[in-house]
């Protein structure tokens, strides 16, 4: 089965958010928990969330990812900024518990001047206080571009996180790819993907990656810059990003775009991608 999504807004509703998905031919898709610049939260309503989950069952799709917000710091060294984070993310995963083999994707922060290392520490540490033993909702760290102080850049940072989760919460923690990010790291997905899946591989292990984000890039390898393209219309090119999706080791996985476009414009790339999908 080839489940492919996109990025739709969580504004309308859980619900909703799945029948905007059946409309423009996906499978599964992504939201942001809530606003993804703001404080703000209101906890959606069970029945909302349990209508969505009864939606994408009947149809047969893949669970949703739910995206945390950018105001979340999990690297940070300061106190206000990582409790914030802690205490949301935690509520986030509270909601998430209504939805069976739910996603969580996060951003693993910005050291801010203390250095990789202790980012890293940092976020661990946030990683082992949010997940409970035995919940159902798997916790990815996504792969970073490098852009400032941005940890998650390496495959061996993402590593480093992973590794100083405590071993009872480690279980559930995975990895999601974004592959304008990597690109953007440094990463030839599309020009030496045999490599780069290699690499992943022996450094995190592909049994810890369980998402993909499905992106072309503005700017060419190792940009850092984090600028999202259309689909073929950026330096990923649809003949690389064809490989990607039809790739036996990852083919499996959800794939999710990000790409700048309206719903019109996801339903087109939508279309495009199942007519190159082997
Ligand atoms: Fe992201
Ligand atoms: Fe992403
Ligand atoms: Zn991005």
């Amino acid at each position: 089965m080839f489940y492919i999504g996109c990025h739709l807004s969580v504004s309308g509703g859980y619900e909703s958010m799945g029948k905007t998905a059946l409309s423009v031919g996906a499978n599964t898709f992504q939201y942001f928990t809530r606003n993804p610049r703001g404080r703000g939260f209101k906890r959606p309503a069970d029945s909302d969330v349990l209508a969505l989950v009864a939606l994408m069952e009947a149809n047969g799709c893949a669970p949703p990812l739910a995206h945390a917000p950018y105001t979340f710091n999990p690297a940070s060294a300061e106190e206000r900024i990582w409790t914030y984070s802690r205490d949301s993310m935690r509520e986030d995963l509270e909601v998430l518990e209504m939805i069976p083999g739910a996603l969580y994707n996060f951003h693993p922060g910005c050291h801010v001047g203390i250095g990789s290392e202790a980012g890293i520490a940092n976020c661990a540490r946030l990683l082992s206080e949010v997940i409970t033993p035995g919940q159902g909702t798997r916790v990815l760290i996504e792969t970073m571009a490098g852009k400032g102080s941005e940890i998650g850049k390496t495959f061996e940072e993402v590593r480093a996180i992973i590794d100083s989760v405590d071993e009872a919460c480690r279980p559930h923690v995975g990895v999601c790819l974004d592959t304008c990010h990597i690109s953007d790291g440094g990463y030839d997905i599309t020009g030496d993907r045999e490599a780069v899946l290699e690499a992943f591989d022996s450094v995190i292990g592909l049994e810890r990656l369980y998402a993909i984000h499905l992106n072309d890039s503005k700017n060419p390898l190792g940009a850092a810059k984090d600028r999202h393209e259309k689909i073929g219309e950026g330096f990923l090119g649809l003949e690389g990003l064809k490989g990607v999706i039809n790739d036996k080791r990852i083919k499996h996985l959800p794939f999710y775009l990000e790409t700048p476009n309206e719903l019109d414009g996801y339903a087109r790339e939508i279309a495009l991608l199942k007519s190159v999908r082997e």
